[in-house]
């Protein structure tokens, strides 16, 4: 399958990994929008939010575990957001679910 992100997380790619186990890699988005963004991801292939099933579900889980990990390792205790985009209108634009993980600015909200 032609997927960017199945290619990051196969190291077909490289990237800037800030953490990894057998389900899920987070790394350093190459578009930072904040002085801490990264993405979080499941290594396996996953649409987006929008093909979360009661069998596949518990990646989510795990990867707000990551989440709130790397807040602790990375001394995010003025705040942070996870987002992710699902469709054309929300802006999706790699059709791999990813979570970003954005700290070190105010995010303001609602998004634009
Ligand atoms: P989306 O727009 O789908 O919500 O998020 C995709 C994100 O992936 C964007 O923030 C974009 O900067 C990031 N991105 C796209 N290609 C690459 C890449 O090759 N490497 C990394 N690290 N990030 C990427
Ligand atoms: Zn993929």
């Amino acid at each position: 399958m032609d997927c960017l992100f199945c290619k990051i997380a196969a190291g077909e790619i490289p990237s800037a990994k800030v953490y990894e186990d057998e389900q899920v890699l987070a790394f350093k988005d190459i578009e930072p929008q904040a002085p801490f963004h990264v993405l979080i991801i499941p290594k396996e292939h996953i649409a987006s939010a929008g093909e979360i099933t009661p069998e596949n579900s518990g990646i989510v889980a795990h990867i707000f575990e990551v989440a709130a990990t790397l807040a602790k390792e990375h001394k995010l205790a003025d705040g942070f957001r996870v987002v992710t985009n699902c469709g054309e209108q929300a802006g999706q634009t790699v059709q791999h679910l990813h979570f970003h993980m954005l700290a070190g600015r105010n995010l303001g909200w609602p998004p634009g």
